[in-house]
């Protein structure tokens, strides 16, 4: 028995915190607040993985500085082409402020010359370089004395036949059991990608979403694709983009503008009504024989590659944040299995509805979630008495955590890893999509569940754990397909050729998606309630500024508008 042999650490708190990013740092702070015993636990390091160590702008809604609610709610509403959720979207209004203020004072940014407030652009509001987030949140978190529990990655929730009661997982350095009893639990596990070479972020794999769904959670927003901007020679790898500065001060922005697109996927569509031949963008020059000539000194820390022609790819994968991920069922970011709470990235919050509106909401929207869930899980979890994990649960959880190193043959995760990513990544899966292409993908991603995923071998805790990310990222992209299949119409960041338009009177709704009794991936449609819609008797041509390829003449056609 695997758990007999292996040893088992114990971690008892009334409030568990899944990912130590922004949403997990706020959510631990305001449980801990709230009086209660707080463990906050990463399968990295806190305030070093997932995405929160990259993002450089948050998102404040200021009064003073001239901001109208209205004027926000318009416009996030026009360009997440109504369906945002406006409860959460208040939440921004609301506490964005605060919860910049608390940063300023922790030092995580720095404070601001007045004169900057004077002028409502955006870029005369920046801030002036922060401190390390990376090393200023876990010490913040240890000054709380709030329990860090660090490269642990977590398999499975636990559940009793009330509630959710813990939480398993295994140490990276030393692969013993790492449990977990909780009176309340948060993901914050973050989104994900398919580990492309793009972005940073091979940590975030939908981990959430998977332990989520698989304790009877719905997942939602799998059906709105955000891959993030990279260049067209290598459209996986974001080193391309040589204005990219990671890891850089963090910034206020102002919120939605009422004029000019949404961060769209609309560079893609060029590409593919007109895309020139790949070598003309190829380098002219053999590449320089220093290494340091690639960089542009003072500036970036990126090699500097040809540029080539703008698409996406940097992030393989991605959906709009805070779009996808766990439904709430309430307005505290619960999501309706007792003891379970969501925050951040991932939350399915829908503060940015079908596109990503205006820079700064991920991080922004992940501080003011991860509050607000701490203080609901606080509440929950002083109402309930402590509950033991049986023996049998673990032994149980275990042996399917620890059963590809027991395995004498098998895939190599990575290669499975690599096979999803091919499979996926092509810009005519999921940016420009049509049902037949959407079938066949589902039906090879069908077969690598069948056939690949359940028979992968890992030699060590790394090719365990990336075992793991590879079952939940899997079943991310089965989520993205069936999701993507099901809405037969175009809105925001998601372009379906086959139905180049919106469709108001079927799609005005979110889709949801749970474990169906049988096992298998059920969805369904969450109308998104009248008072959201916007105004449905508005010309369509004015309700929609942003034209799809195909979009007139597929009207003119089917008579819709
Ligand atoms: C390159 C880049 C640039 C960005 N720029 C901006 C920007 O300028 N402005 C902006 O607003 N947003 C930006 N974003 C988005 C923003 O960073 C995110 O929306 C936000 O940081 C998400 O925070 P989070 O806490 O919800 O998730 P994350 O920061 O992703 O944290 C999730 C944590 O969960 C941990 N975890 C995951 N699974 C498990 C598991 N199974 N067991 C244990 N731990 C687990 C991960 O290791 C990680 O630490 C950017 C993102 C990237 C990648």
């Amino acid at each position: 028995m695997i758990s007999k042999e292996k040893q088992t650490n114990r971690f008892e708190c009334d409030v568990l915190v899944i990912g130590g990013g922004m949403a997990g740092f706020y959510a631990a702070i305001r449980a801990n607040q709230k009086g209660l015993k707080v463990t906050i636990t990463d399968k990295g390091t806190v305030g070093r993985s997932g995405f929160t160590p990259w993002a450089n702008t948050f998102s404040i809604f200021d009064e003073s500085l001239g901001d109208d609610p209205q004027e926000w709610i318009k416009a996030v509403q026009s360009k997440g082409e109504y369906l945002v959720n406006l409860a959460y979207f208040n939440m921004q209004i609301e506490d964005s402020l605060a919860r910049y203020k608390e940063l300023l004072n922790w030092g995580i940014v720095d404070s601001r010359p007045e004169e900057w407030d004077k002028t409502s652009s955006i870029s005369s509001r920046k801030y002036l370089l922060g401190h390390d987030r990376r090393i200023l949140m876990p010490k913040i978190l240890k000054e709380a004395d709030i329990t860090m529990v660090q490269r642990v990655m977590i398999t499975e929730l636990l559940k009793d036949d009330k509630q959710i009661i813990g939480a398993i997982g295994f140490h990276m350095e030393s692969s013993e059991i790492m449990l977990f009893s909780a009176k309340a639990v948060i993901l914050c596990t973050g989104a994900g990608g398919y580990k492309a070479p793009g972005y940073p972020i091979h940590c975030s794999t939908f981990d959430g979403d998977a332990m989520a769904y698989n304790a009877g959670a719905s997942i939602a927003g799998k059906d709105f694709m955000d891959f993030h901007f990279t260049g067209d020679i290598n459209p996986w790898d974001v080193f391309q983009m040589e204005e990219e500065i990671f890891v850089n001060r963090i910034y206020p922005t102002k919120g939605p503008e009422l004029e000019g697109p949404s961060v769209s996927i609309d560079p893609i569509f060029k590409i593919h009504k007109n895309a020139p031949p790949l070598n003309e963008f190829l380098p002219k020059e053999p590449p320089p024989k220093n290494p340091e000539d690639y960089r542009n000194k003072g500036k970036s820390l990126m090699p500097k590659l040809p540029k080539g022609n703008i698409v996406m790819g940097a992030a393989t994968g991605l959906g709009v944040h805070k779009s996808e991920g766990i439904w709430p069922v309430n307005n505290e970011c619960y999501s309706g299995i007792p003891g379970l709470y969501a925050a951040g990235d991932a939350l399915a919050s829908m503060i940015c509805g079908a596109a990503y509106p205006s820079t700064g909401m991920g991080l922004s929207g992940s501080a003011v979630q991860g509050y607000r869930a701490g203080e609901a899980a606080a509440v929950f979890a002083s109402q309930c008495n402590n509950s033991t994990v049986s023996s049998d649960s673990v032994t149980s959880a275990s042996e399917r955590m620890f059963a590809p190193l027991k395995s004498s043959r098998g895939f190599n995760p990575r290669w499975v890893n690599q096979v999803l990513l091919n499979t996926m990544a092509p810009y005519y899966i999921l940016l420009v999509m049509e049902k037949k292409r959407l079938e066949s993908t589902l039906n090879q991603i069908e077969f690598l569940q069948q056939n690949l995923v359940t028979r992968m071998k890992a030699k060590d805790n790394h090719e365990l754990r990336l075992v793991h990310e590879v079952c939940n990222m899997t079943l991310n992209a089965e989520m993205k397909l069936r999701a993507c299949l099901m809405r037969t119409e175009s809105r925001g960041n998601h372009y379906r050729q086959d139905f180049p338009a919106r469709n108001d009177k079927e799609w005005l709704a979110w889709i949801l998606i749970s474990k169906g009794k049988d096992s298998k991936m059920s969805l369904k449609k969450e109308p998104v309630p009248q008072k959201w819609q916007g105004n449905i008797n508005e010309p369509y041509e004015k309700r929609y500024t942003l034209r799809f390829p195909g979009e007139l003449e597929y009207l003119e056609n089917v008579g819709g508008k």
